[in-house]
């Protein structure tokens, strides 16, 4: 008899989203951690939530808005259940334009915006903005008023509390050797479930992998840094591939270098001093903040890139929340909620490109 209508492998945000949006539907709920719960790539310091462009629309891009619009919401809940701040803000974000093409395409974008984005947000095409040095935005800057932010180890800390405050069972240092139909093995034992849903980041593609005979994903190492600089709710930042994101406490968070090769996807080098020099240069503020924190970990990146979402062929009752990349938290709770009509015996309409299916085609 099982114990639980639910077994989540993985603690991060994607796997404790989903073990909260089951308990909340009354479902009971085990989490099976290998180490500690957010020891993977939540447990960093940039957390960015930033929208697609307001173009091109799909049923991708709607999904991630639909997450980010309802993501006040839901973090104003678990912070008020837990009694801890994940650290969300609606703070919005400014994209130096450096070029008159892009302009042009910002100028597109804030008309866009106005339908995309359901008349709710907005994307401003500015002349300048007092935070940037006018030689950092030469064509204006563009400011969308959607993105968001939070602290990612908090916002774990937070959910983990609330979700143990709901039921949720965790279990730490409980790796997950094997997953199959029904049951999940390790070297503790093992425990069967209806429901078993995959949620173990860039460590744990190879749970799915010998069952669908592929490598279905990697991780992607990044390096981010925490700096001592209290920028209060000002927008982030986002310029040549670094993050600048003001955080409550005092603190911002500038980010991050994307890897492909690495020896130590933990090690801090000199590719983040390259990162924090650059954020430096865009934000004199930052010039002589010191360096609170030095961060790396492994995003997780499914085959095809895109989130790896729902039933996995040819293991019933198994599901993955694989594959957050580079938009792990803003989508988090949504993933949570899809994964979660799933594990119930429902079913979700997924975009195309979010199925397994699609990344094993
Ligand atoms: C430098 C950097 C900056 C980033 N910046 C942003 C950002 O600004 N905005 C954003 O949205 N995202 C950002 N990301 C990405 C974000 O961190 C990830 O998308 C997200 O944290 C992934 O969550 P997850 O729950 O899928 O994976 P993880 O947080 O990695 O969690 C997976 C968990 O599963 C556990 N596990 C693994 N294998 C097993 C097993 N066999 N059995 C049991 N447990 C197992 C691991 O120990 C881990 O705790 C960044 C990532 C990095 C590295």
């Amino acid at each position: 008899m099982p114990k639980w209508d639910v077994i989540v492998v993985g603690g991060g945000i994607w796997g404790l989203s989903c073990a909260y949006a089951c308990a909340k539907r009354g479902q009971s709920v085990a989490i099976f951690e290998a180490g500690k719960i957010g020891q993977g790539a939540s447990g960093g310091v940039v957390g960015a939530m930033a929208p697609n462009v307001p173009e091109s629309w799909n049923a991708m891009k709607l999904f991630q808005f639909k997450a980010l619009d309802s993501a006040a919401v839901f973090w104003a809940e678990i912070d008020a259940k837990s009694g801890l701040s994940s650290g969300y803000g609606r703070i919005g974000r400014l994209v130096p334009i450096v070029n008159k093409r892009d302009r042009i395409l910002s100028q597109e974008r804030s008309q866009n915006a106005k339908d995309l984005w359901q008349g709710l947000y907005k994307w401003d095409t500015l002349e300048n903005h007092p935070m940037l040095p006018e030689k950092t935005t030469p064509f204006g800057v563009s400011y969308d008023t959607l993105s968001a932010r939070l602290l990612p180890a908090n916002a774990v800390a937070s959910l983990a509390r609330a979700c143990a405050l709901i039921g949720v069972e965790i279990f730490e240092n409980h790796l997950v050797d094997r997953v199959d139909t029904d049951l999940v093995t390790g070297a503790w034992g093992q425990e069967q479930s209806s429901a078993i849903i995959v949620a173990s980041g860039a460590h744990g593609f190879g749970l799915l992998d010998e069952h669908l005979g592929c490598v279905t994903g990697s991780g992607i190492k990044g390096q981010a840094a925490l700096l001592e600089c209290d920028l209060g709710a000002a927008p982030q930042i986002f310029a040549n591939g670094v993050y600048v994101i003001p955080q409550l406490g005092g603190v911002t968070s500038v980010g991050a270098t994307s890897e492909t090769e690495w020896d130590n996807p933990y090690a801090v080098d000199e590719k983040l001093d390259a990162v924090i020099e650059a954020a430096r240069v865009l934000l004199p503020d930052l010039r002589d903040a010191p360096v609170l924190k030095r961060w790396a970990g492994l995003r997780p990146k499914a085959r095809r890139r895109y989130p790896m979402l729902g039933p996995v062929p040819g293991l019933k009752g198994v599901f993955s929340a694989m594959g957050a990349y580079t938009i792990g938290f803003g989508v988090a709770h949504s993933v949570g909620e899809v994964l979660a009509d799933f594990a119930g015996g429902g079913s979700f309409a997924l975009p195309k490109n979010f199925t397994v299916e699609w990344h094993m085609a």
